[in-house]
């Protein structure tokens, strides 16, 4: 059975990078018929902050990317919290050093910043600990056996490093990337575990992909050089069989290309990079978020599918089922995705065009509502059809039909000039004493009654329309006027013909 994980370390906000890796998860999973699983990941307690966890987990319920299982949903293996699986690790540590694929390592450290120093001085910066340097380290390699069990004893601190072999080729195939293949002479005896009794990243990762029964590792990129050690973790650990397949998906780039896209960039190129706003209880930051600027949860997750991936056909609008249906990690690209912000407005404005008008109707309403502003949803509902064509956001859809919830305070400027004369005022009192005599004063019979008045005196519509306009809305340019006059209403309509004229 396929079972995927998203394993966001609780460091911070989710950025949309993270929330891509977990949406190619739940797109894979629900594709297979799988599950989604949610593991946090907190051993590394120096990088905790608090509200993180609860912040990813509002996060993907907004995206409606709502895991089947994990920390704060249940499911069968828990704990999914990394924190409480704490007891769980320390034996695999344990089994690793008796088969010797790891070691005890003793090295203080100041040790390691001398040896770092050291090389540092003769020319290598890059010092690492691996086959030739821990020769000369303290360790349980070079330190005699009862020399260790002494130093356990005295409860001095020590790590648990993986030994890898000289020169030793590593290969496992990506789903995306393909074959990789990284020599083990560039790799180094990373810290499984350390003293305090936490694993580091790397051991509690595999330990817990294997006992929760991961079929497929999808993460970002920037994970792919760990991925070997991984492997070899899995072989020694002698798990290899039941290892799960991996799948690294591309960078995010910054719009211009750029280099990776941060949490910062949204800020100075005028965008979300988060999902929803986020507030850090410790320091006071906050970084804005596309749930508040108004961005469509499914707009704005329909723009992040095809951050790295695309179906390989023209369709562009893809509804969550529709992505499920048609997502495939064979087609996710190598090449880092460039994030294009008038692309996603873009994807928000296809959104809200596709709203019935009712649904639309009821969002203006509390957008409206939420300015102090009461209006039924039949008029909402009315505005909302005529207005949406425009909009890319709610809050565009409120603000550009402010005309109907106050007569013009100002008047377009041009229009005044280049329309606005005796003759155009003759117009607009004729009108005035037409549309007085409707007695239904609906659509029709203001088209009626206006195209009347121009067949009975041979007038163009340029004559008599620009004026009009600008007397009842006060703009130069906008939809229909018989559908905004009907949806003002006969009185609104004659009180604002007659507040031109004065
Ligand atoms: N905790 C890692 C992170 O924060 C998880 C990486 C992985 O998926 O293996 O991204």
């Amino acid at each position: 059975k396929v079972r995927v994980r998203f394993a966001p370390s609780p460091t911070g906000p989710l950025h949309m990078g993270g929330v891509r890796t977990a949406l190619y998860n739940y797109l894979f999973a629900k594709q297979q018929g799988g599950d989604f699983i949610l593991r946090i990941e907190d051993t590394d307690q120096t990088r905790f902050v608090p509200g993180a966890e609860e912040y990813i987990i509002e996060s993907l319920k907004w995206c409606g990317i709502t895991p089947d299982e994990g920390q704060g949903f249940g499911g069968n293996y828990g704990p999914y919290r990394q924190s409480e699986r704490k007891a769980m690790y320390r034996q695999y540590a344990e089994q690793l050093v008796a088969d010797g694929h790891a070691y005890y390592a003793f090295d203080s450290a100041e040790d390691l910043d001398r040896v770092r120093q050291m090389a540092k001085d003769a020319g290598s910066p890059n010092w690492q600990y691996n086959h030739i340097t821990r020769n000369s380290m303290k360790n349980s390699l070079t330190l005699s056996q009862n020399e260790v069990e002494k130093k356990l004893e005295a409860g001095e601190p020590y790590v648990v490093r993986i030994k890898l072999n000289r020169n030793e080729e590593v290969k496992f195939e990506d789903i995306v990337r393909g074959w990789v293949s990284v020599n083990t002479n560039n790799m180094d005896d990373k810290v499984l575990f350390k003293s305090d009794g936490m694993p580091t990243y790397h051991l509690a990762n595999i330990v817990d992909d294997h006992l929760m029964k991961i079929s497929h590792v999808i993460r970002g990129e920037e994970w792919l050089p760990s991925a070997p050690l991984h492997v070899l973790l899995y072989r020694y650990l002698g798990w290899e069989a039941t290892m799960p397949q991996f799948a690294h998906l591309p960078l995010l780039l910054k719009p211009d290309g750029n280099g990776k896209l941060n949490k910062r960039d949204g800020d100075r190129l005028g965008f979300p990079v988060f999902p929803i706003e986020w507030h850090n209880q410790e320091n006071g930051e906050v970084f804005s978020g596309y749930r508040e600027n108004g961005y469509f949860p499914d707009a704005f997750i329909n723009m992040l599918a095809f951050l790295g991936w695309n179906p390989g056909t023209a369709q562009e609008l893809f509804s969550l089922d529709e992505l499920v249906a048609a997502f495939s990690l064979k087609k996710v690209n190598k090449a880092g995705a460039r994030y294009d912000h008038d692309k996603t407005r873009w994807f928000n404005q296809q959104y809200l065009r596709h709203k019935s008008d009712a649904e639309l109707g009821t969002l203006l309403q509390a957008e409206a509502s939420e300015q102090g502003v009461e209006v039924s949803l039949e008029k909402a509902q009315a505005i909302a059809a005529l207005m949406k064509e425009r909009a890319y956001f709610i809050k565009d859809l409120w603000e550009d039909s402010q005309f109907f919830f106050s007569a013009p305070q100002v008047y377009d400027d041009k229009t005044l000039k280049k329309k606005w004369n005796q003759e155009a005022r003759t117009h607009v009192a004729e009108l005035q004493k037409r549309f007085e005599a409707i007695s239904d004063f609906n659509t029709e019979n203001i088209e009626e009654a206006f195209k009347a008045y121009l067949s009975e005196n041979e007038l163009g519509f340029g004559k008599v329309g620009p004026g009009f306009r600008l007397a009842v809305t006060g703009m130069g340019m906008g939809p229909s006027m018989f559908e905004i006059c009907a949806i003002l209403g006969k009185e609104e309509t004659l009180s604002r013909l007659n507040q031109a004229l004065e």
